[in-house]
């Protein structure tokens, strides 16, 4: 019997919208698997340079350095790696204060993390897109309206105009479409992050510091020979801050940390940040799928906002890489499916710890210590949180 002629189902058309890291990030792992889909990027910056600036400084995980290794957009000259965290609070009331101390050679890693600048982060990824030959189009502020199975981009005020209908589309603009507060998951922490650098006469050599008070979190990352500096603090004491004389700033920055990073001898101040947590309970409306802070922004305790967009990229690629139109549905429900507990566990544990250092109830305090000194002298705790920190939550 002759065989049945085979019906060539023609490729899917997918629209990303976002060239921010996590949306480079999800067209560079369709290209690198192989993926036949025609993919146009969008971003409503006027030009590719425009974001370059940003001075932001990010901690990405190990598990984030080895997938962007792997699409060739490892910023390598620009990261300085974070081999030890000392993580602390400031009670100045309490007799004893334990910290923990995470090590990459005790959780057998070559680094825990690295710090690389947002601006130079998206550089790299810029050059691997370029050089993979992505379809990015830039100055296209894009707008999107899902339909039944299918998706329509309309493109505002771009010249060229925008391609009618896609299969599928990948939100990656970072939360910017969306009335943030009328997300299911939504806390104005009135806090905002003040980031600057830091230079303590002490060498880091890896060392990043995170401290926690009451006003809110302070982070040092290793960064050259210098710490990035993100001090979150209730919206009206972080305006007070930056009002200091620039001594007084810094005292009362040094009255925050610990001893382990020595004295501080210089503290510059680059811009600020309010801070929320907003996210959706379902990321994903028919073939819309939002992903990155499209899907969740995070307070940045603990680095973990694109650290988490990243993995979203990664799942989200290896779903649709092969899909059809027929199955690209079936695709879609196993992407919700598998991303489910790491952003369950990680909007869980930020927001747990962005309050939980800031309640001011009797007993808190010591309560937080003791959380502390048994995570300090558990190994095994310390180890199962570490490789979640590094690689995710998966099922
Ligand atoms: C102070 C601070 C410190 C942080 N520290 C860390 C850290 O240490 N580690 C960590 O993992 N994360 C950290 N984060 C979080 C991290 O910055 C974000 O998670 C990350 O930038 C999200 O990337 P994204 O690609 O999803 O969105 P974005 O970086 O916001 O990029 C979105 C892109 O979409 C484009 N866009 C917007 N609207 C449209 C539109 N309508 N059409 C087309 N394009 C559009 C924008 O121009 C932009 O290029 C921190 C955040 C802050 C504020």
């Amino acid at each position: 019997m002759p065989e049945p002629a085979r019906v060539q189902l023609p490729p899917l058309r997918i629209a990303v919208v976002g060239a921010g890291p996590v949306g480079l990030c999800v067209a560079l792992q369709l290209r690198q698997l192989g993926c036949t889909a025609e993919v146009q990027v969008f971003d409503a910056q006027p030009e590719a340079a425009a974001a370059l600036a940003d001075p932001r400084v990010l901690a990405l995980s190990e598990g984030s350095r080895q997938l962007l290794h792997a699409l060739g957009a490892w910023p390598q000259q620009a990261a300085t790696a974070i081999r030890r965290i000392h993580v602390s609070q400031h009670a100045p009331g309490l007799a004893s204060l334990p910290r923990v101390l995470l090590q990459a050679e005790e959780a057998g890693l070559p680094a825990l993390g690295y710090t690389v600048r947002y601006g130079e982060l998206l550089g790299a990824l810029q050059a691997a897109a370029r050089r993979a030959g992505i379809d990015v189009r830039y100055g296209c502020r894009a707008q999107v309206q899902a339909q039944p199975g299918a998706v329509r981009v309309s493109l505002g005020d771009a010249a060229a105009p925008a391609p009618a209908g896609f299969d599928l589309a990948v939100l990656a603009e970072g939360g910017a479409f969306h009335n943030q507060a009328q997300r299911e998951l939504h806390r104005d922490y009135r806090q905002t992050a003040l980031i600057g650098q830091v230079r303590c006469e002490r060498p880091h050599d890896g060392l990043a510091i995170e401290r926690f008070t009451e006003q809110g979190p302070v982070a040092l990352l290793p960064r050259g020979a210098d710490y990035a500096l993100v001090w979150c603090a209730p919206a009206p004491q972080a305006q007070a801050i930056l009002e200091l004389d620039a001594q007084a700033r810094l005292q009362a920055l040094q009255a925050l940390l610990p001893a382990v990073c020595g004295r501080v001898v210089e503290l510059r101040m680059f811009g600020d940040y309010p801070l929320g947590l907003n996210a959706r309970l379902r990321t994903r409306r028919g073939r819309v799928v939002e992903l990155g802070n499209a899907a969740q922004t995070l307070h940045p305790v603990a680095g973990q906002g694109l650290n988490l967009g990243l993995r979203d990229s990664a799942v989200l690629a290896r779903a649709v890489a092969s899909a059809t139109v027929s199955d690209l549905d079936a695709a879609l429900r196993r992407y919700d499916f598998a991303r489910a507990p790491d952003r369950a566990a990680l909007l869980g544990l930020t927001d747990l710890l962005a309050r939980g250092f800031t309640w001011r109830q009797p007993g808190a305090a010591a309560l937080r210590a003791g959380a502390l000194a048994l995570l300090s002298g558990s190994w095994p705790l310390r180890r199962a949180l570490q490789h979640r920190m590094v690689f995710g939550w998966r099922l």
